[in-house]
């Protein structure tokens, strides 16, 4: 007998990162255009020249100061190898096989495949005509079956988000034996006050979980590490099934100086929420149809002009984010990589 896999795994895409090309702009995968700070590269090479030990496989330094800086307990938060891992964690914590996690589509990628990696079945709801959750579609598709129900605010890759008022009337109807899971993976991003921070919710109902990244905002993409805010029984959970180790030392040291250098940090956030509001009244003036984002996005609802957008771009090496019949999201980068982006969309307009 030969050895076999999974049939299921079979049928299931592989993640599809943004592209990355020699020589282009990369506006493919809402990473930001700056590199570490010098204090956060000084905190990498130190953690890098004790690379010959294991790291803290609890991150304790990290989940301390997160706690201070957030006020949540300790044990109410876990680290994971980025959000992504977090997300997988949540589904294997939560869910025996055939448990169902819900969500709106389209929405964040990893969600349908860490679901069905690890062996519970996905559930979508579809946005509404404003590329929005519709939450009382959410609402509609819950079963006794439903272990999770992820709700990224703001809305990768659509950039729509939802308000306190109308999240807080939804988390008070999804029946208790729902985790809600609000990814805030762009949440530094967020200039809208009427934007609830997660963490109100976490607070005040049992059944939610925040998830934040330093891969955005805090430009550590490269380095892997994200957290969740979670009940107490779903962090012991979540550690259960954490890979040991795989938030790695340099990533731990990285993101504790990434939370030194906050206001910096943040700084250059407001310049990139700054560039966003401008290009969006661009291509706005330019007659696109463009959503209004509350994240480092655009998204273009092209529908089955997307993938002749995404080559139109690339053929001007500029490298942007398609989903096929759908529509294309485009990171906002440098002001000058913004620039030529426009001068580009304009060319696609007129062509
Ligand atoms: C980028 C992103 C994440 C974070 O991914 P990491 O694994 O932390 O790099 C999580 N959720 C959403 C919606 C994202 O877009």
């Amino acid at each position: 007998m030969s050895v076999t896999t999974r049939p299921d795994l079979v049928s299931l895409p592989g993640y599809k990162p943004g592209r990355s090309i020699p020589g282009a702009i990369k506006l493919a995968s809402n990473e930001v255009p700056g590199g570490p700070l010098p204090s956060v590269l000084s905190a990498i090479a130190d953690a890098a020249a004790q690379a010959n030990r294991y790291p803290d496989s609890g991150a304790w330094t990290l989940v301390n100061r997160l706690s201070e800086k957030l006020g949540v307990p300790a044990d109410r938060i876990a680290v994971g190898c980025g959000s992504v891992s977090l997300c997988q964690q949540l589904v294997q914590s939560l869910c025996e096989p055939g448990d169902e996690v819900l969500f709106a589509w389209r929405s964040f990628e990893a969600y349908p495949i860490t679901t069905q990696v690890a062996n519970a079945r996905v559930v979508t709801a579809p946005l509404d005509a404003s590329h929005t959750h519709d939450l009382g579609a959410l609402l509609a598709a819950v079963t006794p079956r439903t272990k999770v129900l992820y709700v990224c605010n703001p809305n990768n890759p659509t950039g729509t988000v939802l308000h306190r008022e109308a999240l807080r009337e939804f988390l008070s109807k999804v029946p208790p034996h729902v985790l809600v899971v609000l990814d805030e993976a762009y949440f530094e991003f967020v200039t809208d006050p009427e934007v609830p921070d997660g963490m109100e919710f976490a607070r005040e109902f049992p059944n939610v979980a925040v998830l934040r990244t330093f891969s955005k905002a805090y430009g550590l993409a490269g380095l892997r590490v994200g957290y969740a805010v979670a009940p107490e029984d779903v962090v012991v959970a979540l550690r259960k099934v954490f890979t040991p180790f795989s938030v790695n030392a340099v990533a731990q040291a990285a993101a504790v100086a990434s939370l030194d250098a906050e206001d910096e940090l943040l700084a250059r956030c407001t310049e990139i929420t700054a560039e966003r509001d401008r290009v969006r009244a661009a291509l706005v003036e330019l007659g696109y149809e463009i959503p209004e984002t509350q994240a480092n996005f655009v998204w273009f609802p092209l529908g089955e002009r997307t993938v002749e957008f995404a080559e139109f771009m690339l053929d001007r090496k500029l490298v942007v984010r398609p989903f096929a019949g759908e529509g294309a999201r485009v990171t906002i980068g440098t002001p000058s990589e913004n620039d030529t982006f426009l001068d580009a969309a304009r060319a696609f307009r007129d062509a």
